[in-house]
This record gives C-alpha cells, structure tokens and sequence, in this order.
C-alpha cells in the first residue's frame, strides 16, 4: 500500500510521518497542489492525504482535477481539515472527497488513520466461481480478483459452473446473467438456491451489461447477494466482493461455533463420549423405537470396581487418565447406532440397538475382559457389568430397563466385582 501525503506544514508532516511509520505504511509527501497532481499522474496511491488549504491552491481544486480524469478517478481521496462548517462540508463532498478527517485532535487523527490504513489492509480469502462468457470482460476481471488474492474458476457457460459447484465448496459465486448455453446466470442462481444445504446459501454477485431498475430488482427476488453493473469498475468490485466475502466468513464462523456448543452440550468433557443428558433423550428414542419396530436392545451399566481406590493411591489426574482410556475403550467396542456414554462419576452405560441378550453378555464379558487385560492408563482396573435387555416383542421403557441393569451391577458387585450379571441373576 502506498499513501500521498501533502500537507503544508513541516511540523505537521512530521507527526503524519510518524503514525504513517508505525503502522508500516509507504508514503511520499509533497506541500503544495502542483507537486501532488504531478506525483499522482507518475505514481499509483491507494490513497491521498490532502490538507484543505495548501499554498498554491486548494485541497478540493486537487480533488476536483484528479475526479476529471479516468485514470485518477477513483483515488480514495481524504481531506484533512480543521474547518468544520457545513459549507465545506458540503464543498467537499461535491468535489468527490472520500472522508473529512479533522486534524484539530491529533490523537483522533491518529485513531482515524489506523482504521483507515486497516481497513485498506483488509484481505478477505476465498474461492470464487465465474461464469463469463465474453473472453475480454473475463480476462479483465479475472485478473482484479486474482490481484485480490482469490482463487477464481473461471468458466463460459453456467451449465459447465453448475457440474463444478456440485463437485468444490466455494465461498462466493459471481455471474453475468446472459450466458451463452441452457443455463442462463439466473436458472445457475435458482440451481444454487434450490438445494437443500448449506451451499444454497452461498453469496451470489450477479453481473449484467443491462443496467435497469426493474432488472436489478428482478435478479435480486430471484435470490442474488448483490449486483453489479457492466462494464466492471475495479473499486466497485473490490468493495462488492469483500463485503460478500466477509458476512460469509462470518456466518461461517458463527455456524461453526453453534456447532461447537450443540457438541459440548451432548459431550462429556473427559472422556468425549456423550453425557447424562445426551443418554436420556438417544436412550428413550431408541428404546421407542425398539418396541415400535419390535427389535432387541441391550444396556450395559458399567461401574469401575474400587476406583476411589486409584485415587487415593495415585491421585486425581491418574483417575482421570483412566477414565479416559475407558472412554476410548467403550468407543472401539461400540458398532454404528450404538451409543457410549459417561453415565457420571466412573459409571458407564452402553446401549447395544438390535443386540439380544446372548450377544450382549457376549460383548459384555468382552468388554470386561479387555479392561482387565489391558492396564488403563497404566493402572490395573476392573470393572463389573450389569447387563438389562429389551427382547423382540416385549414393551419396556428405559427407566425400568436402567433400573434391571443398575440391579446387575449391584449383583455384580456382591458376587465379587470384576464380573458381568443379567437381570435376575
Ligand atoms: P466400587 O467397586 O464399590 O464401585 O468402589 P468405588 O471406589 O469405585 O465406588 P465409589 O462409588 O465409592 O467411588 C467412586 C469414586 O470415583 C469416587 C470418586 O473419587 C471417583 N470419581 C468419580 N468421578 C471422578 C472423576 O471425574 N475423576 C476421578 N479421578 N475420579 C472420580
Ligand atoms: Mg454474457
Ligand atoms: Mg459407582
Ligand atoms: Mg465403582
């Protein structure tokens, strides 16, 4: 980035210089109108810092030179000034200045600068489909969003972008609306809109050479973003795409945070399988399910046997290191559709969809004999298993079903840990 600062005033070119200096910012500085105009036409500024009263002309007599001609048109141009009446105001906005910085309060100054330098500075990333199919209104574009630090897939025909969106995420669409093909840029439009995830919710820039009111109107009902008229102006588009491109990383953002907090709200912290709370509403769903579509299912109520024990000998966080190697544990042992989860404390329930009795004491004892055989986190551990099942036909709820499987563990227990116990046994 490179600034243009002409400012009259040797001390007040210094302190510019300063703020410039700390945000690491290129500038060249003049002190009167001729030597700026000449700088500007030998040079390319992104922007211009121009004193209102300089001693051979005026900033706005700069201002107004510069908007004349094609090349410098376009300059971000900021006015600084002490003057705050409404006629110069309203003189300044006339004669295309950008922004009115007010140079009384340096401190403010200095704060306005950065968030202008900032905002300049801001990259947006991204993955943008293009669908043009004019080569020459391609190439120029293609080469101002390239120059943005997009990555651009360029393509002629809407009908060849639409196989491709299928087929890559991307996080802005822009498309001229006349496109050679059977896809128009708004039948690619009502394509994206008309899916049933996420993607339909893309941000879309709809580029038109017919700049009317009723068809901005229309491209806009028909779901695009934004719009854009030919021929492209390189600042227009730049500010069109990055506003796009930012609300998307934001939604993003939000999205993937709303993610994050849905998964803590089921998850237990430890050992990263689901929770208590998780357990109930799955469990009650699934035992539904079960009598309704009358198939088996089986819960295991697993209690470590002694664990206090662990604690006391080697303390809380070897505790904890255990329990998390249960947690893995359960989680291999389980099949797709089963649930793990921590119940509380060093308590676990399993519950096996469509498994019978037979087959869950089968994994139970597994279970069991693998956490005996396989020293958790270093510490030898056992664990008894109360086992409870639900049989093809039979019309249970969870609640009586946990109770039969805490009944085990107990039975379990006072046959002498480090055991599994059915029901009644
Ligand atoms: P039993 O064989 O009768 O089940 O004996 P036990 O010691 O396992 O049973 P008890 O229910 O009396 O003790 C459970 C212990 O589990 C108490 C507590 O110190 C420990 N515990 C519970 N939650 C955690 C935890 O999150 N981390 C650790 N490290 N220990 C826990
Ligand atoms: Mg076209
Ligand atoms: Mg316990
Ligand atoms: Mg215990």
């Amino acid at each position: 980035m490179r600034i243009l600062v002409v400012v009259g005033a040797k001390l007040y070119q210094s302190l510019i210089q300063n703020v410039l200096g700390e945000l690491q910012v290129q500038a060249d500085y003049v002190a009167d109108g001729q030597s700026a105009l000449q700088a500007v036409y030998e040079n390319k500024y992104d922007l211009l810092c121009l004193e209102l009263m300089l001693p051979d002309m005026t900033g706005l007599d700069v201002c107004r030179q510069l908007r004349a001609e094609a090349a410098t048109a376009l300059i971000p141009i900021v006015l600084l000034t002490s003057d705050d009446k409404e006629a110069t105001l309203k003189d300044s906005l006339e004669a295309g200045i950008t922004e009115i910085l007010h140079k009384s309060n340096f401190a403010d100054l200095s704060r306005a600068f950065k968030q202008l330098v900032s905002g300049m500075r801001t990259q947006v990333m991204g993955r943008v489909l293009y669908v043009e199919d004019t080569q020459m209104v391609a190439k120029v574009t293609l080469r101002l969003l390239e120059k943005m630090g997009l990555r651009v897939d360029h393509f002629i025909s809407a009908d060849l972008a639409w196989e491709q969106f299928e087929r890559q995420d991307y996080d802005l669409v822009i498309t001229d609306i006349l496109v050679e093909g059977q896809l128009s840029g708004t039948g690619l439009l009502r394509h994206i809109r008309g899916l049933d995830d996420e993607r339909s919710r893309i941000p879309v820039l709809a580029i038109s050479g017919l700049d009317d009111t009723a068809r901005r109107i229309e491209i806009l009902r028909q779901g695009a973003n934004d719009y854009i008229a030919k021929p492209v102006v390189e600042e227009e588009l730049r500010a069109r795409v990055t506003n796009l491109l930012t609300a998307k990383h934001l939604f993003d953002t939000v999205r993937e945070q709303q993610k994050k907090l849905e998964e803590f709200a089921v998850t237990d912290q430890l050992t990263g399988l689901y929770n208590r709370h998780f357990l109930h509403e799955a469990a009650q769903q699934a035992v539904a399910n079960a009598n309704r579509h009358k198939y088996a299912l089986s819960l295991l109520f697993l209690d470590l046997d002694h664990f206090k024990r662990i604690n006391d000998s080697h303390g809380h966080d070897a505790g904890d290191n255990v329990l998390r190697e249960l947690g893995a544990l359960l989680r291999k042992n389980c099949r797709d559709g089963d649930i793990a989860a921590r119940f509380g404390g060093e308590e676990f329930v399993v519950l096996l969809v469509e498994c019978g009795l037979e087959h869950a004491q089968i994994k139970a004892e597994r279970i069991r004999a693998e956490i005996e055989s396989s020293k958790l986190a270093g510490y030898k551990v056992t664990a008894s298993i109360g086992v409870a099942t639900l049989s093809i036909g039979q019309q249970t709820c969870f609640e009586e079903l946990f109770k039969q499987a805490d009944v085990a563990v107990y039975a379990a227990k006072r046959g002498g840990r480090n055991r599994v116990a059915m029901t009644g046994t």
